[in-house]
């Protein structure tokens, strides 16, 4: 039998009677623009969250680049981010006119290395764009620190951590944030804690919509204003147009689909953990490969292990003779896309990760006996 990197049958099958009676209604209604259902599904999941606003988007790439011109980032702006992402990240930050800066990842945790981020502030400095990849919540209490100190926003990528949130116990952390920071933002949902924050709802994330969707979520009063406008043409007020903005709504069905969705997203994200922890104590005995870390609020969007010694692709190539799905996710940093054509150098750590990184079968309803394969051909590939 084969196993896909990732199923998202059993969960249709679970909802599907509320799915489709959901989808029913918006049909029934023909609202199908910034229909009830939209307005519903941001005020219930700004009450999940815990945040003032949250707007609906037409993805999560659109989310980011709404975000940022919310926040006001553009032309002659530098951005500070991670290279080790997809490239919706990077691209955002390039497309609003702004210079994505990029610094080298935590071993760890495979995202922004705080230490890293103080040597490329500059007077051009706005913002930095932290991700939390792979569901696993960025070293925030840093990142807000260095932020709070030098007066920059702070964007947070949150496309593969729906329900994730930030303990401050990372082992890299080591609490060298100061106390208040951390005390702050402790137990806060990833997407809340910065500035603004950019949530995807691509079917294959978290919370997947069944089609392209995304979120802006903010605290703050303008930047939402903002964020509401740019998604419908820059207007206020319908054929009063006061900037130039994007058609980038969230889709009425998909609002419906996810109002069905956002009740079951707390159990879905505790089956990926129980997967994420089954896969760790089995795969302890294996040698020449790191596990990631069970931190808590950590959502493993992706369950993903890092193979040593160059035999990444040995080991995939292996896992799909048996008929086992992987991915890598990302074999090349965004700095080193022909799209920068050489403009950085390269950054040693997240260059590594792409040739150790291997992301294997999760999703929440995976079975024990399922992993258990996975891991049995993983010890033979080795
Ligand atoms: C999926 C993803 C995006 C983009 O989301 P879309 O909804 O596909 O536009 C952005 N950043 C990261 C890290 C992602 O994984």
């Amino acid at each position: 039998m084969k196993i896909p990197v990732l199923d998202l049958k059993p969960q249709y099958e679970q909802i599907k009677a509320e799915v489709q009676a959901a989808i029913n209604t918006v049909l029934e209604s023909s609202r199908f623009i910034m229909g009830p259902e939209v307005k519903q599904f941001e005020q219930e999941v700004a009450a999940y969250l815990g945040v003032k606003h949250a707007i609906g988007v037409n993805s999560g790439t659109d989310a980011l680049v709404i975000g940022l011109r919310a926040l006001r980032i553009g032309e002659g702006d530098e951005v500070i981010t991670t290279p080790f992402s997809f490239f919706a990240t990077a691209e955002s930050i390039s497309n609003v006119g702004a210079k994505p800066v990029f610094v080298d990842v935590d071993v760890k945790t495979f995202n922004l290395d705080p230490k890293a981020i103080l040597e490329k502030i500059t007077p051009r400095t706005k913002a930095i764009l932290p991700v939390h990849l792979y569901g696993n919540p960025a070293l925030m209490g840093q990142i807000m620190e260095i932020a709070q100190n030098n007066g920059l926003k702070v964007i947070e990528d949150c496309a593969q951590s729906f329900g994730a949130r930030y303990f401050g116990n990372c082992s890299t952390c080591q609490g060298s944030c100061s106390e208040a920071v951390r005390a702050e933002i402790q137990g806060k949902f990833t997407g809340t804690i910065g500035d603004a924050g950019a949530f995807s709802f691509f079917p294959s994330k978290n919370l997947g919509a069944y089609g392209d969707g995304g979120l802006v979520v903010t605290n703050d009063d303008a930047v939402a204003e903002m964020a509401r406008m740019l998604r419908v043409h820059g207007a206020k007020k319908k054929y009063h147009n006061e900037v130039f903005g994007y058609n980038s709504r969230l889709d009425t069905l998909q609002a419906a689909i996810l109002l069905v969705k956002l009740r079951y997203i707390d159990q879905w994200n505790q089956g990926r953990r129980r997967a994420a922890k089954t896969y760790n104590e089995l795969l302890a005995d294996v040698e020449g490969i790191i596990t990631p870390e069970l931190t808590d609020g950590h959502v493993f969007h992706q369950y993903t292990i890092r193979v040593l010694d160059g035999k990444r692709d040995k080991v995939k190539a292996y896992l799909g003779e048996q008929g086992i799905g992987s991915m890598v996710y990302y074999p090349v940093p965004q700095d080193q896309l022909p799209v920068y054509r050489g403009a950085y150098p390269k950054l040693p750590v997240s260059d590594m990760l792409g040739t150790e990184v291997l992301s294997l079968p999760i999703w929440p309803e995976i079975n024990i006996s399922t992993i258990e394969k996975v891991y049995g051909s993983l010890r033979n590939s080795i």
